[in-house]
């Protein structure tokens, strides 16, 4: 393998040399040499995390569009997933002894707990008041600015799927019952229930991204790293993408955390300073989750009713289906091979 595929590229403003005074100056004394920079690039040895996260996703859709042809590949992979799958319950037994050493031996470290308990209290506080930003003002503004409906008339149908999501800490499992919710509470059409928010379940999740942004900043300060407006950027990117690839199951966000923390090159272990607080965490990001795909649901909703209304129903059975559309005029047309009465 070529070492660029393994490393990221990078450029440093390094300083060549200062500007020195043109023989025909008056007033030598007064001469301030200015330094000269030059852009020097190079290879770095680092994983390219970034570049990986985007082309995994790309490699994903096309392989999931293939057809016939990506069965193959398809079943490699699902075959390595349920390998896998069976050496993670194995682990998920162990993770308890495992992490109880990780944690002490993180606090043993520590020359002043009391600093570093301060400092997991602010970031918690800090993740929350986020999440309550974005739950209680961000999301039901864009429901607003969309639907110019009440979002908070929205939000009291999907209330126990909220607090479901809060209870179990996982957004899949809520699943049914949020679809639930929307069906019965908010008289939400089940074609776009059931299109949407399984889709958003796997791959909206604004909670963690949020969360995995405030942690890997947590974490760079926790270290003394500078972060400049890059790091921010890749940061901010980097959890995007990684809360995509997150499964909606309790503490999948501290997993993809990793991914996040090797882009801006801080240490990964450190994930272990917020371990002690993730449950609760995690609960609250899970809440806000479901009330993004909840409220996306809902937009979707707005802007697709017009279609949809158009779209009557669908007749299937053994011998065919129909399929009956009414036009602008109201004259309703049938395709299909089954007559409806
Ligand atoms: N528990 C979250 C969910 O199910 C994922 C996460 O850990 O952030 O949505």
């Amino acid at each position: 393998m070529l070492d660029n595929e393994i490393s990221q590229y990078k450029t440093h403003q390094v300083e060549v040399g200062a500007t020195t005074a043109a023989p025909d100056i008056k007033n030598i004394s007064a001469f301030v040499p200015e330094p000269i920079f030059e852009a020097q690039g190079g290879f770095e040895y680092k994983s390219n995390i970034l570049g990986l996260v985007v082309f995994s996703v790309a490699f994903g859709v096309v392989l999931g569009r293939l057809g016939e042809e990506g069965d193959a590949l398809r079943e490699l992979v699902n075959s390595l997933f349920a390998t896998v799958m069976v050496l993670v319950k194995g682990i998920i037994w162990l993770s308890p002894i495992g992490v109880f050493f990780l944690v002490i031996g993180r606090i043993l470290e520590m020359d002043n707990w009391v600093d570093v308990f301060t400092q997991i209290g602010m970031y918690s506080v800090t993740v929350m008041m986020g999440l309550f930003i974005h739950g209680i003002i961000v999301l039901p503004s864009l429901y607003l600015i969309f639907t110019r409906q009440n979002p908070y008339y929205f939000l009291k149908g999907i209330f126990p799927a909220v607090v479901t999501a809060f209870a179990t800490s996982s957004s899949s499992a809520t699943l049914p019952l949020t679809i639930t919710c929307l069906e019965n509470n908010n008289n939400v059409d089940p074609r776009v229930t059931r299109f949407v928010l399984p889709v958003g379940a796997t791959i909206n999740m604004d909670g963690t991204a949020l969360y995995e942004a405030v942690a890997a900043i947590f974490i760079a300060q926790v270290n003394d790293y500078n972060l400049g407006f890059k790091d921010i950027l890749t940061i901010s990117i980097t959890a995007t993408l990684a809360s995509v690839g997150a499964a909606g199951v309790p503490q999948a966000g501290l997993i993809t955390l990793v991914i996040v923390l090797n882009a801006v090159g801080l240490p990964a272990e450190d994930v272990t300073l917020i371990i002690v607080i993730d449950w609760f965490l995690d609960r609250i990001r899970t809440a806000i989750n479901v009330e993004g795909d909840s409220i996306g649901r809902g937009i979707v909703a707005h802007f697709s009713k017009d279609d949809l209304s158009k779209l009557e129903h669908v007749v299937s059975s053994a011998d065919g289906y129909a399929m009956v559309t009414t036009n602008e005029e109201g004259e309703q047309n049938q395709t299909g091979n089954q007559t409806v009465l």
